[in-house]
């Protein structure tokens, strides 16, 4: 299957017509050799069958000539009377195969008959019987014992069938001395209506020497002839000597078969007013070695339309399976990068395989087309790009310029605050403090806010980088109490934090994570009211920690959970105080826990609280951390 599916078409095409064209002939050739072989066998029966009638024919004008002879000797008066006179014919019996008794009665049956008769017709025993059976005269040799036995069977049966007092009967065949076999004619001697007694000849079975050639010259076929008694006894090879019985005789379809050392076509003829059956076989081989012969015959000539069919479907296969391959390796050399190759002249034919063609060249051409579109495209992207990323780094530049320079001025207004609060420039009333503070919170929330800006831009430029550790989760937590705490007591909070598993690490950069938590812990005391609770709380799944930061505080509604994380994006102005915060914080926070490979996430209800949630991968030893993974986390940047 493997080597078939990797020829090519035009050698698969021809093989597969071939094959099929193969099969069709086979299967005819086998249905024509059956129907042959049968036509054949019916023609052969047909030939034998009127030699075997004309044949029996024959043998039944010998028979009646031999009926008209001794016709002609039963009818003689002087027999005649002799017989019915013969009551005194002495006990020599048929049995005892005796020869011709003296006496009267004889003595006239002799006169009466012997004139009758030619010399070879008492060759054989001729015996004249009474009606009981007994030898009134006999000629020739003795009587044997077999002979004998047939001819008084034959009497029986004359007496126990009904038979016709003046027919000549003859007796089935039986053997005799040598490779010989006999008959007996029987011939009544009738006298008012009745048999008074009988003439037997004993006859000898044959025929004509040279008949077995004759009949094959006659038919043309290679025949056998045979005789046998009606009831199966005694087969004799025509025209004389013994013959094996068949072995099993079947009839089949329309004839029957004689099984030999081989199957023989057999046809029977029975000879009329005789017990004897005519066959003639001719071998069964011979009829079909015919048929096989023609069938060979046609196998050539069909062996050469296999031929012919073959190329003629090569040829077919080639003006289809070429262009087909010519288009392929077109289509392969687009796909390995060459979109200039094309089809060539084949897209000139007129028929399907030539639209086909032109269809695809033209496909290829929209694709190179399409392709140098595309470069062109990644090309000014990628101009684009370099313009921005020019653009962006002016801006870095520029905020850093800007922050150092305004930070200059600032830290000068605080400074001066600060002196003037602490009364260096003389004594200092109460409003006065009062506006000396504001003005120290203004410039401390601008710092702040230049901060953040300076922050976020060097984050979108990618300045930042991250220092990735494995971070102990309760260490860190601890670290953040005494920086947060006093400023939730200040504000009322109950702040607390949740017991870590020591063992509990993150990958992160330890600074960038505090700086994320407390600014989460900031927002929640800034949404926080009074007698409220900040809670932080952690915990570990196979490959991530969780650190939430929990408040009960105003909470979010739904649709700002995803805005809160844009620039700039603050709640309502009236709800918290606009010196605490520019929009910034969450941006950040965010920014930087994906930086390190994690994720910022909220829940919230107004009225109800809110959840922040900071995902990282987990650092500690737990199996499920593979070296990998702590690796790949390092190198995030
Ligand atoms: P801001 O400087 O205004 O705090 P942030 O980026 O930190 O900026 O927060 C953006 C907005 O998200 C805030 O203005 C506030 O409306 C909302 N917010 C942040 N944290 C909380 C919180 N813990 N509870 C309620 N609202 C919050």
């Amino acid at each position: 299957m493997g080597r078939w599916s990797t020829l090519p078409l035009e050698r698969r095409l021809a093989l597969m017509m071939s094959g099929v064209l193969a099969a069709i002939l086979v299967t005819s050739l086998a249905l024509t050799y059956g129907t042959l072989t049968r036509a054949v066998e019916l023609g052969t029966r047909e030939r034998i069958g009127p030699a075997a009638r004309q044949v029996a024919a024959t043998a039944e004008g010998a028979i009646r000539q031999r009926e008209q002879v001794m016709r002609g000797w039963a009818a003689s008066p002087a027999l005649r009377s002799a017989l019915v006179e013969s009551g005194s014919i002495s006990d020599s019996t048929l049995a005892a195969g005796a020869r011709a008794p003296g006496g009267m009665v004889s003595a006239r049956l002799h006169s009466a008959l012997a004139p009758q008769l030619a010399e070879n017709d008492t060759a054989l025993p001729l015996l004249v019987l009474d009606t009981r059976g007994r030898v009134a005269l006999a000629f020739g040799p003795d009587t044997e014992v077999t002979s004998g036995q047939t001819l008084r069977a034959e009497l029986e049966r004359r007496i126990s069938v009904e038979t016709a007092p003046d027919s000549v009967t003859f007796t089935p065949m039986h053997p005799g001395s040598g490779d010989r076999y006999y008959f007996w004619a029987l011939a009544p001697v009738v006298g008012r209506g009745e048999p008074v007694g009988y003439i037997a000849q004993l006859r000898r079975v044959g025929g004509p020497a040279g008949a077995q050639a004759q009949l094959q010259d006659l038919i043309g076929e290679q025949v056998t002839m045979y005789m046998h008694n009606v009831d199966g006894s005694f087969w004799i090879a025509a025209p004389s000597g013994p013959a094996a019985v068949p072995s099993r005789r079947e009839v089949r379809g329309r004839g029957l078969f004689h099984d030999r050392d081989e199957r023989m076509i057999a046809v029977t003829e029975e000879v009329r007013g005789t017990p004897w059956v005519l066959v003639i076989e001719t071998p069964l081989g011979i009829a079909h070695a015919r048929a096989w012969d023609t069938v060979l015959r046609m196998s050539a000539v069909s062996l050469l339309l296999v031929l012919i069919g073959a190329a003629v479907s090569w040829a077919i296969g080639r003006r289809i399976a070429a262009p087909l391959a010519s288009l392929t390796a077109a289509a392969e050399a687009i796909g390995s990068g060459d979109y200039g190759r094309r089809t060539g002249e084949m897209a000139t034919r007129q028929d399907e395989v030539g639209k086909l063609s032109a269809m695809f060249d033209r496909m290829a051409a929209e694709v190179e087309a399409s392709r140098a579109e595309l470069r062109e495209q990644i090309a000014r992207a990628e101009q684009a790009r370099e313009q921005a990323e020019r653009a962006n780094r002016a801006k870095g530049d520029f905020l850093a310029v800007m922050s150092h320079e305004l930070r200059t001025p600032l830290n000068a207004i605080g400074g001066y605050a600060q002196l003037l609060g602490m009364g260096v420039y003389g004594p200092v009333t109460t409003e006065q403090q009062d506006a000396l503070a504001r003005l120290s919170r203004s410039k401390a929330h601008l710092l702040r806010l230049i901060d953040e800006v300076l922050n976020l831009a060097r984050i979108d430029a990618g300045e930042i980088s991250f220092r990735m550790e494995r971070v102990a989760v309760a260490e860190l937590l601890e670290g953040l109490e005494p920086l947060v705490a006093p400023q939730m007591i200040s504000r009322g909070i109950c702040f607390e934090i949740a017991d870590a598993d020591p063992s509990l690490a993150v990958m992160a950069d330890v600074e960038k994570l505090q700086q994320v938590l407390l600014n989460l812990l900031s927002n929640a005391s800034k949404y926080t009211p009074e007698r409220g609770a900040v809670r932080i709380t952690c915990d570990a799944g196979q490959h991530h920690v969780r650190i939430h930061v929990a408040d009960t505080g105003i909470g979010i509604p739904a649709e700002r959970h995803a805005s809160i994380f844009e620039r700039f994006v603050q709640g309502e102005r009236s709800l918290n105080r606009p010196a605490d915060g520019v929009g910034l914080g969450l941006t950040i926070s965010r920014d930087l826990t994906r930086g390190m490979g994690g994720d910022l996430t909220v829940e919230s209800e107004p009225g109800k609280g809110s959840v922040f949630t900071v995902t990282l991968a987990r650092g500690d030893d737990s199996p499920h951390v593979s070296a990998e993974r702590a690796m790949a986390g390092e190198e995030v940047r």
